[in-house]
C-alpha cells in the first residue's frame, strides 16, 4: 500500500508492505548508490550483487563527521554526481548518515529509505531529521530533508536482534505516552516475544506510530513548538547514551523513567503512572536505571538542542497520552537527575 505526504521540506511515498525487490519501480533515476552496514551487507547480499553499495561497520560509532569525507571519498570514486540517488538500506545509524549525507554531497542528491530495524522504521527514517554527532553531543550536525520514498519490508524484522527489538520498542512506548492510552494498555498486555510471534500486529503497531510521528511533523517540520514532543525521553537520554555507551532505546527507557520523575515533581503526575512505566519498560527488556555522574550529564545536557539561556525545554507528562513542554532550569534538572541516580533501589 502506497501513502504520500507532502510536508514543507518534500513529499514522501510511503511504501507498506512491500518487498525489497520492488524497490526498481521507486528508482526513477538508475544510477543508483546502495548505503548499508556489514551486519546487513552479510544477512542481505543480494544488495550488492544489485547495486553499486558503499558498505560500513555497523555502530553508532560511524554517525561522526569522519563518516562524511568517507562517504565522499567512496561517491568520488563512484563518479556519482547530481543525477544519482542514495538509499540508505538499514537501522537509523545508516539512514541518519544517508540522509545526511545526500543532503549536502553537491548540495544536495535525491535519497531514499529501507529501514530494516524496527527503531528505523518506526522513528529514525521517518520525519525527514538526518544527522550525525559529534563527539558525545548526539544529532549535533544534521539537515531537515525528505527522502523521495520510505520503503517498509516487514521481512528485515525476521533477522533483527532481540536487543534491537527492545530498543524498537522504547520508541513505541514513547508514542504511547505521548499520544495514545489504548496503545499503552494494549502494549501493556503483552510483551516483545508476543509481537515478535504476531508479524502483523507489530506491523499494525509500526503503523500507528508513523502515524503519530507524521501528524506531529506536519504540524511542524522544522521543530519550533510540538514536535518538541516527540523527544520524551531524549533529553537526558541523548545526554546519557553516547556519555554511559548505551543504546539509544535503552537511553530513552532511562530517559522516560526521568521525565516521570520529573514530572512527579513539576506537574504532580502521579507516581503510579512511573510504576506502570518501569513494569512496561521491563517487559520489553529496557532498563529502568542506570548508574551516572549527575554533574557530568548535566554539562552534556547544556549543550541540548532545545537550550534556550538558562532553561531547557523538556517534555513531561500529565498523564499516559497527555504531555507538555515545559522550560526548566538547570538547577532543576541537575536536582532531578542527582536524586534519580541516588535512588538505585526504585
Ligand atoms: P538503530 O537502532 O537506530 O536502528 P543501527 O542502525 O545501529 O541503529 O541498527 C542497530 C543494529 O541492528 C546494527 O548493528 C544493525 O546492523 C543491526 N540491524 C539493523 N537491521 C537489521 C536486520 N534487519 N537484521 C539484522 N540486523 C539488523
Ligand atoms: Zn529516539
Amino acid at each position: 500500500m502506497q501513502q504520500r505526504i507532502s510536508f514543507p521540506s518534500g513529499t514522501v511515498s510511503y511504501e507498506f508492505g512491500e518487498h525489497l525487490n520492488s524497490i526498481s519501480r521507486l528508482l526513477q533515476s538508475t544510477q543508483v548508490v546502495v548505503v548499508t552496514d556489514q551486519n546487513i551487507g552479510g544477512l542481505y547480499p543480494e544488495l550488492a550483487k544489485r547495486f553499486k553499495s558503499i558498505v560500513f561497520p555497523a555502530g553508532e560509532a560511524q554517525k561522526q563527521p569522519e563518516i562524511l569525507s568517507a562517504i565522499t571519498e567512496q561517491l568520488l570514486a563512484l563518479e556519482a554526481g547530481r543525477k544519482h540517488m542514495l538509499v540508505g538500506v538499514g537501522g537509523g545509524v545508516i539512514t541518519d548518515i544517508t540522509g545526511f549525507a545526500a543532503s549536502v554531497y553537491m548540495r544536495g542528491l535525491s535519497f531514499g529509505f529501507v529501514p530494516t530495524s524496527l527503531l528505523a522504521m518506526v522513528d529514525a527514517a521517518v520525519g525527514g531529521k538526518n544527522g550525525i554527532n559529534y563527539g558525545v553531543h548526539k544529532n549535533m550536525l544534521g539537515t531537515i530533508r525528505q527522502p523521495e520514498f520510505i520503503l517498509f519490508d516487514m521481512a528485515f524484522l525476521k533477522t533483527l536482534p532481540d536487543e534491537e527489538w527492545s530498543n524498537g520498542f522504547a520508541e513505541i512506548i514513547k508514542y504511547a505516552c505521548l499520544f495514545d492510552k489504548e496503545l499503552f494498555d494494549e502494549l501493556s498486555g503483552h510483551d516483545l516475544s508476543w509481537y515478535q510471534h504476531n508479524p502483523s500486529e507489530t506491523e499494525r503497531v509500526i503503523r500507528k506510530c508513523i502515524d503519530w510521528k507524521n501528524r506531529t511533523v506536519l504540524e511542524d517540520e522544522q521543530e519550533k513548538g510540538l514536535r518538541k514532543l516527540l523527544n520524551f525521553g531524549h533529553t537526558a537520554g541523548h545526554a546519557l547514551e553516547n556519555t554511559c555507551h548505551i543504546s539509544h532505546g535503552q537511553a530513552v527507557a532511562i530517559g522516560m523513567m526521568i521525565a516521570c520523575r520529573i514530572s512527579e515533581t513539576i506537574n504532580g503526575l502521579s507516581p503510579s503512572v512511573t510504576e506502570t512505566l518501569g513494569k512496561m519498560l521491563r517487559q520489553y527488556r529496557l532498563p529502568t536505571w542506570q548508574a551516572f555522574n549527575a554533574g557530568e550529564i548535566l554539562e552534556v545536557l547544556k549543550m541540548d538542542k532545545k537550550r534556550t539561556g538558562e532553561t531547557i525545554d523538556y517534555i513531561l507528562l500529565n498523564d499516559i497520552g497527555k504531555a507538555e513542554i515545559r522550560a526548566l532550569g538547570f538547577d532543576i534538572i541537575y536536582n532531578a537527575l542527582k536524586s534519580f541516580a541516588d535512588a538505585r533501589d526504585r
